[in-house]
């Protein structure tokens, strides 16, 4: 690692902690237990004189069995329930609304305990019974990604750890699947992709602190190979996202040339498309077992030609990768149209032919704006300050 991206990753992270959320001590003093690392956790049991058993115990009700109630925790002796409860919640975030789509995919709306808000969508398979979670990890984006509809809602504040591992629980709520399944049982919230508002790696200790927690075999239990983090091209964080999480990653790569992304993906006038497809080469645990998937929106007249498709296949030659085509999904106001399927398939095609998987990707929940791209919640910025 040079110590040129060491000191531009330092400098990503101190600007994103400018956007962390505020302090989550409720009014009357409790604090939230969840989103809490399991040191912290004992932390917190040590500072009211509990062995690290008590944590041990806590952690598999909240994360095992879902349990938000300490009264329900009955393998827990009735004075220390009434004495945790005193001192402590285990919160989920407010649902402000839910909505289902016709073809059954359901997106939440959540409010924090400050008014933010933002989006979350199960998507479930078609055919089995087994579906995915997709999180958000910021109100807004500092991004602005021009076919994006998160994009043109401003970055108000990173997601706290507890706050994106909430939306997780919520939704399992929804679904009723507690207690934890089982890792050889199907369930329903099977995966989870971190693609919903905002940028993963700009808001890098708070997503990486939750996923540990959902990863954590006494408790969500979720493989790293079920979670799958999409990044703009945050180039200097990629290395650590998978030396430390070691999760699937997607790269929003949408166009081959330099002058094309600058301008759809204002991020590459500072990571270049040479530098990202760098980061994927050695990104750790890429194999054929565990591609990366490199995601590609399509837009009409824009980057869907036969050329860009070869060149396409020439800048990942080598990468063991998949390409997941998504036709790009309108918002209101937005600027493009989705390419014709002809273009689609040709585009996809000339991959396939080149020994890349490249499924053309069926819009899910488009009637109640829930699929890629179109999330945006009323959030609006409440203090100006410089983005990451
Ligand atoms: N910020 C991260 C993750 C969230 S976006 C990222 O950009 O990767 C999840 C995926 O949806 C990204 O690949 C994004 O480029 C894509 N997307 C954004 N707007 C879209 C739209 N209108 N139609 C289709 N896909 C879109
Ligand atoms: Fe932000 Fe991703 Fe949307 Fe770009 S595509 S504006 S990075 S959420």
């Amino acid at each position: 690692m040079s110590d040129l991206t060491a000191t531009e990753r330092e400098r990503i992270l101190a600007k994103s902690a400018l956007f962390n959320p505020p302090d989550a001590t409720l009014p009357d003093g409790r604090r939230d237990l969840v989103g809490l690392s399991r040191e912290e956790l004992a932390a917190e049991m040590a500072a009211i004189g509990e062995k690290p058993f008590r944590a041990k115990q806590l952690w598999h009700w909240i994360y095992h069995q879902g349990e938000t109630d300490f009264a329900k925790m009955t393998s827990i002796a009735g004075p220390m329930r009434a004495k945790l409860a005193e001192r402590f919640v285990v919160e989920r975030p407010g649902i402000a609304t839910v909505q289902t789509s016709q073809d059954e995919t359901r997106k939440f709306l959540f409010r924090f305990r400050d008014g933010q808000q933002v989006e979350t969508v199960y998507i479930p398979d078609r055919h089995e019974d087994r579906g995915a979670v997709c999180i958000s990890t910021q109100v807004g984006c500092t991004l602005s990604c021009r076919f994006c509809h998160t994009g043109t809602q401003k970055l108000v504040r990173n997601l706290g750890a507890a706050e994106i591992v909430g939306q997780f629980m919520a939704a399992r709520d929804s679904y009723g699947e507690w207690p934890s399944p089982k890792d050889d049982k199907p369930r329903l919230l099977s995966t989870i992709v971190v693609m919903g508002m905002g940028e993963p790696l700009y808001n890098y200790e708070a997503t990486a602190k939750a996923l540990r927690i959902i990863m954590d075999h006494e408790g969500i239990g979720l493989s790293r190979r079920r979670i799958t983090l999409s990044t703009s091209g945050v180039v200097p964080m990629m290395d650590r996202c998978g030396e430390e999480l070691g999760v699937n990653l997607a790269v929003s790569l949408h166009a081959v040339t330099n002058e094309l992304r600058d301008e759809i993906v204002p991020l590459n006038r500072k990571y270049p498309i040479e530098a990202l497809i760098e980061a994927c080469r050695r990104y750790p645990g890429a194999s054929n077992a565990r591609r990366i998937t490199f995601e590609y929106v399509m837009l009409r007249g824009v980057n869907d030609s036969e050329a860009e498709a070869r060149e396409l296949v020439r800048l990942i030659r080598g990468i063991p990768a998949k390409v997941n085509l998504i036709p790009f999904n309108p918002w209101p106001g937005s600027p493009y149209e989705t390419s014709t399927l002809p273009a689609m398939t040709r585009f996809a095609d000339i991959l396939n032919d080149a020994g890349y998987a490249s499924p053309i990707r069926r819009p899910r929940g488009r009637d109640i704006l829930a699929a890629c791209g179109q999330l945006k919640t009323e959030s609006e910025r409440r203090r100006v300050s410089a983005a990451p």
